[in-house]
């Protein structure tokens, strides 16, 4: 394998070359979604940018040896507040099935647009919980969890070295607290693995009861099942190293008796729009299904590939500003891009390095641009610059009305090509000045061995 991946790993804070653990199978976790509302335009960035991480590491090992598992947070108390809120009538477990496979659905749609690939396996959480009873059991007999008032809990103290993610010494965080620490807490850190559910809220038996899993404990069970007790890559936003991410470290580590849970653990940055945090109050809160769909932002819609672009265009560790500015911005440079099919050329070296280098998108699309450019008077270009576009999910495809357009414009360049040969001047301007009013612009060079007129063609998008 010539080319050499390096990423910036938040356990270390470095960037290293990338070792998987077996090439054959090379392994990944993001932290999904929620399933109780639309995702927002935070939320497309986690997905995008480790969509491109799974590209990158199908190009590097082989397809068939990459698996990349996003749960589908599926049980969660916004989940039944939003079960009761919009289904009052309602049996409690079908109005919660009803939210979330509404909202899977749509998340699903929304993050296709984006042109993310499907990740190997989405697991979700209510099929396994029985996964999690049994982590939680072993952690309770290696003396790292207790029960108390119908909980069960994390006991923080008994790990050495817990926050090593998050550097934060345990003292710290208790000085830190902002509430009252709860009396059945050893210590202010400890978390919840198990929570008793009343009777209007989910419920599994469990050995303590009839009750639910606390957040944390879903994506070390569903990691352990689906990539190992140690696996390569865990990823996730820069929001969910404290508390999610250390919580999860805790707990694969302390049940399993492992020395790491993922060799490699990467964070995106925060997203801002027009400047400013997300929030409700703000009036910038923007969904993907908003931007997709509705005019709420910008006073338009925007394409899927737009959205990508614009998120790419800055690196995924750096704060991104999301704004109507660099939509525009993405939306012109997406414009000067040549429709093309991906074949069977490969990527091309320029755009390769940088995204082996912790995915540096950003020196990544401007190579894409500098083939696009070439690929106006270069064939050869051209496919670079559709392999290139393609393995970073960006290559404006042909729809098949663009293709029944291609054919009929093929067949009217070729007549003018004859035309010409004929000497029939006047009619085949006539042609080129009919495609030009198409917005459809005609290219003349010469073959290089046969020294032939050819004729080449775009589309002013
Ligand atoms: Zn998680």
């Amino acid at each position: 394998m010539s080319l050499k991946l390096k990423l910036h790993n938040t356990l270390t804070r470095e960037k290293a070359e990338f070792q998987p653990i077996d090439p054959n199978n090379v392994r990944m976790y993001v932290c999904g979604p929620t399933v109780y509302d639309f995702a927002h335009i935070g939320n497309a960035r986690p997905v995008i940018v480790f969509d491109v991480l799974f590209r990158m590491l199908r190009h590097v090992y082989g397809a068939e040896h990459v698996t990349y598992a996003r749960n589908i947070t599926d049980v969660d108390d916004k989940i039944n507040a939003r079960a009761l809120r919009d289904h009052p009538g309602l049996d409690l477990n079908e109005a919660i099935r009803q939210v979330t496979e509404r909202t899977e659905q749509q998340f699903q749609a929304d993050v296709k647009a984006l042109g993310c690939l499907e990740p190997t396996v989405q697991p979700r959480a209510t099929d396994n919980i029985r996964q999690m009873v049994e982590i939680i059991e072993k952690l309770i007999a290696r003396g790292h969890a207790y029960v108390a008032e119908g909980e069960v809990l994390f006991d923080t103290q008994s790990m050495r070295d817990y926050g090593q993610l998050s550097k934060r010494p345990l003292d710290e965080q208790q000085a830190g607290a902002r509430v009252a620490v709860d009396a059945h807490k050893k210590n202010p850190g400890d978390f919840v693995l198990w929570k008793a559910s009343s009777h209007n809220e989910p419920g599994w038996e469990s050995p303590w009861g009839r009750g639910r899993p606390g957040w944390h404990i879903e994506c070390s069970a569903m990691s352990a099942r689906y990539l190992g007790e140690t696996f390569d890559i865990h990823g996730g936003g820069l929001d969910l190293i404290f508390p999610h991410h250390e919580n999860e470290i805790a707990q694969s580590r302390c049940a399993h008796g492992t020395h790491v849970m993922a060799n490699v653990w990467m964070h995106n940055g925060f997203v801002q729009v027009e400047g400013r945090k997300m929030s409700k109050s703000e009036g910038n809160f923007v969904t993907i299904n908003e931007l997709l769909e509705t005019e709420t932002f910008g006073g338009r819609k925007w394409p899927g590939e737009v959205l990508r672009l614009a998120m790419l265009m800055t690196h995924y560790r750096e704060p991104i500003d999301f704004s109507v500015k660099r939509l525009e911005e993405a939306e012109r440079l997406l414009a000067k891009w040549p429709v093309a099919e991906a074949g069977h050329a490969t990527p091309c070296e320029t755009v390769l390095e940088p995204l082996a280098d912790d995915l540096n998108t950003v020196a990544a699309i401007q190579a894409i641009h500098a083939l696009a450019q070439a690929s106006h008077h270069d064939a050869d270009a051209k496919a670079r610059f559709a392999a290139s576009a393609d393995l970073l999910g960006l290559l404006p495809k042909p729809t098949e009305v663009d293709e029944a357009i291609a054919a009929g414009v093929d067949a009217l360049v070729e007549m003018r090509l004859e035309l010409l040969k004929a000497k029939n001047f006047a009619e085949a301007d006539r042609i080129r000045d009919e495609l030009a009013s198409k917005g459809i612009q005609l290219k003349d060079g010469k073959d290089k061995d046969t020294g032939e007129r050819v004729t080449t063609w775009e589309m002013k998008r």
